[in-house]
């Protein structure tokens, strides 16, 4: 062979082990939130699995996923327009600073009080009323080897809906020929703060109707009560013996109507477990599938927490994707986090961020078929 030949065969190589190259991330426009642009980013992997991100709410709005035939469907939901993105319960969104619940709209530190904007009832949830999921999020293509990649990065002032020190925070998106969505999350702050992000997709890995069929197992073997204000009262009860049991696999709605207190308080599953976890590393935290399509969804993080929320309050006000009216228990989300109202719970882990460190998170969504 001569020396071009060998040249040539060993580049066309080089391509077919990197099928991406063919696939670029296409952009387009997606409407716009007030008079900001927003984009829709969409990535597409070796197997022609394509998740879109819009930088409005740095959301995912769509993320399809092989059933047990290769046949892929969009597991998650969604709204066709920004207006509609506008006033939803945060489908696919990043929520923060403060993913979930800080009660009474306060907290202290260092000796200080600081108060937020009440969102939910007396409390503020997700951040607050101009949350991450509100605002329009700079996105930048980046080279990854693990993948397709996408980050998108918001400042958030000083003062920003109550919370001390300007936040900067970034979000990396990577679609790996794994069928994984990985979501590496980091910020750092000027001021202490606190900070705690995730990820709000509404999963159905039917692509559409009920989820109470879909079989869950959460790896933790306690999780952490609320109140009527769906804030934790600080135990750490043992799941043993209730419906919050998933330490095996069970149907989401085999007891989803008890009448256990707690199911009653949430009008359904809507609590953070405490995961038995990985010491740190990355482990897989819940595993659900779906047995008429075969699809799986294993969510990996290092939290200690997770929500676990079957979208009791969704009631088929919203028109979704492709004429889709979302139902109560349409959707279920598995939202890697610290504990709600951690600022206010000192025995819980700490969710300060002091300048000069850097948060960081994982969490890894991997889909398969059986
Ligand atoms: C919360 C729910 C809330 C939902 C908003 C979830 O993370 O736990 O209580 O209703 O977000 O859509």
């Amino acid at each position: 062979m001569s020396y071009l030949t060998t040249m040539f065969l060993g580049l066309v190589l080089i391509s077919n082990m990197n099928p991406q190259k063919n696939t670029p991330i296409k952009k387009e426009p997606f409407g716009k939130a007030g008079d900001q642009p927003v984009e829709m980013y969409t990535l597409t992997n070796a197997n022609a699995v394509e998740v879109k991100i819009i930088t409005y709410g740095a959301r995912v709005a769509s993320l399809t996923a092989p059933d047990r035939n290769g046949k892929l469907a969009d597991v998650v939901l969604g709204c066709e327009t920004v207006d509609c993105y506008i006033n939803d319960p945060y489908f696919g969104a990043i929520v923060g600073r403060y993913a979930n619940r800080i009660g009474k709209g306060r907290f202290w530190l260092n000796g200080k009080e600081y108060t937020l904007p009440k969102n939910d009832g007396e409390n503020t949830l997700h951040g607050g009323i101009r949350n991450f999921s509100r605002v329009v999020w700079t996105a930048t293509e980046v080279k990854s080897s693990g993948g397709v990649a996408l980050s998108l990065s918001y400042l958030s002032k000083d003062g920003e809906e109550g919370f001390p020190g300007t936040l900067s925070a970034t979000v990396l998106y990577t679609l790996t020929d794994k069928n994984e969505l990985r979501i590496d999350y980091t910020a750092t702050t000027d001021k202490t703060t606190v900070v705690n992000l995730s990820g709000h997709s509404y999963f159905n890995l039917a692509g559409e109707g009920s989820i109470l069929n879909h079989v869950m197992t959460i790896n933790a073997g306690r999780f952490t009560p609320v109140d009527s204000g769906l804030i934790p009262t600080g135990e750490l009860r043992s799941v043993k013996g209730t419906p919050m049991d998933f330490t095996t696999p069970t149907r989401i709605g085999a007891r989803i109507d008890d009448p256990y207190e707690q199911l009653v308080l949430g009008k359904g599953y809507d609590h953070n477990w405490v995961l038995d976890g990985g010491g740190g590393k990355l482990a897989v935290a819940a595993r659900v599938s779906e047995p008429t399509t075969g699809r799986v969804l294993e969510v990996y993080t290092a939290e200690p927490g997770i929500q676990f929320y079957t979208g009791n309050f969704l009631d088929g006000s919203i028109k979704g994707k492709g004429g889709q009216v979302y139902q109560k228990r349409f959707g279920f989300c598995l939202e890697t986090q610290h504990f709600p109202d951690s600022p206010n719970k000192p025995s819980f882990p700490s969710t300060v961020l002091q300048p000069g460190k850097t948060y960081k998170t994982t969490t890894v969504y991997k889909f398969s078929a059986t």
